[in-house]
């Protein structure tokens, strides 16, 4: 059987068809513009393929509360064509088959948790540091959501001492997103984060806040896994750093085994998202 998967993302739309397995059988990506011009290209690509349902993760945030009458529905983003935009229920009417939707970063843990670095644990958290910072929690193949989806991105930080940076979140200034995004990286440094590579008290600060917010999960949710992704985590550096932090952090409160276990990088290049949307679409009653 064959299922459809949408990643969309804020700079990149990625569709793809897949077995049931999570096995990509096609896949082809553009550019995000307009809602219409945007849709209008996935169509062409899914009219191809008799898929029985469609599995999407939709960049944030978006309303998923499932009582509100604006279920489905993009909220405040900074794409303005986007925002308000009934992203379901168009696609429903679209397709006419089954529409499952979650954020892309739920359907990117939900890939790996089912595919990836999180296929032998019962559960497992997913981080991106990108262009935004966002996290998923998946835990025995449900993804984690209150009344909409949490927004881990947003947490509030204790600063490190040698960095004076007011933030870069509109909303907070100085929270998580606003601190170690590679936005907010760029605002501070007043250049794109790849090419500060060389200069390592840069890293050891972003190690430092990317572990406060692990360490924050981790004492919150005990995941089996925390898997960190996205453009700036091509710094491998990182991981390292970032283990270190975290443990000193933790200073010995939880037990953690292998921390080189315990915070990892992700298992499926760039596919997690839209192999996360396919399950997405698999784990309903097909
Ligand atoms: P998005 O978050 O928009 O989906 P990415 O996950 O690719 O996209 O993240 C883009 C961000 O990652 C940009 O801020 C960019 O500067 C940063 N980035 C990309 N490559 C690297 C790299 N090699 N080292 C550090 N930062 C990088
Ligand atoms: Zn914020």
């Amino acid at each position: 059987m064959l299922i459809g998967a949408i990643e969309a993302g804020g700079t990149k739309f990625v569709c793809a068809v897949g077995d049931e397995h999570g096995k990509i059988v096609e896949k082809t990506s553009f550019p995000t513009g307009a809602p219409e011009e945007t849709l209008a290209l996935a169509k062409q690509f899914f009219a191809n393929f008799n898929i029985k349902a469609l599995g999407v993760g939709m960049f944030g945030p978006v309303n998923l509360d499932r009582k509100s009458a604006k279920y489905g529905t993009v909220l405040n983003t900074p794409k303005i064509k986007w925002r308000h935009y009934p992203i379901l229920e168009k696609l429903k009417k679209d397709y006419e088959i089954p529409v499952y939707l979650d954020t892309d970063v739920n359907a990117a843990c939900l890939g790996e948790y089912h595919y990836g670095a999180g296929k032998h644990v019962d559960s497992c958290l997913y981080m991106t540091v990108g262009t935004g910072i966002g996290a998923g929690f998946v835990l025995r193949g449900e993804v984690f959501q209150g009344r909409t989806h949490p927004e881990m991105g947003h947490i509030l930080m204790k600063q490190h001492p040698n960095d004076s940076f007011a933030g870069s979140c509109p909303s907070h200034g100085s929270c998580l997103e606003g601190l170690a995004s590679g936005t907010a990286m760029e605002k501070r440094y007043g250049m794109k984060a790849d090419l500060l590579a060389e200069h390592n008290y840069i890293w050891e600060i972003e190690a430092y806040y990317l572990a406060q917010a692990l360490m924050n999960y981790y004492v919150i949710l005990s995941p089996e896994k925390m898997i960190l992704g996205g453009g700036v985590m091509k710094q491998v550096k990182l991981y390292t750093m970032i283990r270190k932090q975290f443990m000193k952090l933790l200073n010995d409160y939880m037990e953690v085994e292998h921390v080189d276990e315990l915070i990892v990088a992700p298992e499926l290049e760039d596919e997690q998202g839209v192999k996360g949307a396919i399950a997405l679409a698999v784990k309903q009653d097909l």
